[in-house]
């Protein structure tokens, strides 16, 4: 339902927080971050309002300066923990606005290959694609592209790969994100009120587009494949 992600100099887990907050206003019924932490991406989810991720937050600390973020609405699987976003398979931890049409024959795959899930999300199935790309050798952003290649349906995408450190992928087909441009420090969000803290200069990714961000730069490229620029739009600041 809402997604924020950032690529960040300094600790994440406030300002994911702080965001999700904005996107309150969508509804949602849980909300879950996560962060790489060294060699590791590691997670935190609750069930319910914004609060009780804080306090899981504030039990268990996140130290990580790239993360991501979810609000969930869900549409497979019940509002619990166990369904709630950010998903993670092998070195791929994402998360999900949107509906996968058809997850139930790419789920159907990847169990008979051997893998197993933990969530009766959709969205679980995009971990394990990109995750069994990564490791046909693939890098990063065209282990991302080859398993957008094999989803129909609606996304919104924030992804973290293990090993990773300082890498947001993001993608886009019928469900809106923008990239926020700040200071050695670029941010996704499923609208501009998610980045709308941090920074005011927004680009609107178009449909199919997908995206790397790093500390310093937003890679985009179309559904075809070749890299493009959209334009950097400045939005009143709403921080
Ligand atoms: N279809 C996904 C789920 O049920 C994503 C829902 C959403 O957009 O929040 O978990």
């Amino acid at each position: 339902c809402g997604i924020i992600g950032i690529v960040g100099k300094a600790p994440v887990a406030e300002r994911l927080v702080e965001s999700l907050k904005r996107l309150e206003y969508r509804g949602y019924d849980s909300a879950g971050v996560a962060g790489v932490v060294g060699a590791r991406v590691e997670r935190r989810r609750a069930k319910g309002k914004i609060k009780a991720l804080e306090e899981v937050l504030a039990a268990e600390p996140l130290t990580a300066t790239t993360g991501i973020g979810h609000t969930r609405w869900a549409t497979h699987g019940a509002p619990n923990v166990a369904n709630a976003h950010p998903h993670s398979a092998g070195r791929v931890t994402l998360v999900h606005n949107g509906i996968i049409e058809n997850f139930a024959e790419l789920k159907a795959e990847l169990a008979a290959a051997g893998r197993t899930f933990e969530s009766d999300t959709d969205t679980e199935v995009i971990a394990h694609l990109i995750d069994a790309e990564l490791a046909t050798g693939l890098a990063p952003i065209d282990a991302f592209k080859a398993t957008l290649d094999q989803l129909t349906g609606a996304y919104a995408l924030a992804v973290l790969i293990e090993g990773a450190e300082n890498l947001v992928l993001g993608a886009r087909r019928g469900s809106p994100l923008v990239v926020g441009e700040g200071q050695g420090e670029m941010f996704l969000g499923s609208d501009a009120l998610a980045v709308g803290p941090f920074t005011n200069r927004v680009i609107y990714l178009d449909e199919g587009d997908y995206v790397a961000l790093d500390h310093d730069s937003a890679r985009i490229f179309d559904a075809s494949g070749a890299a493009v620029t959209r334009p950097v739009r400045v939005v009143p600041t709403s921080a």
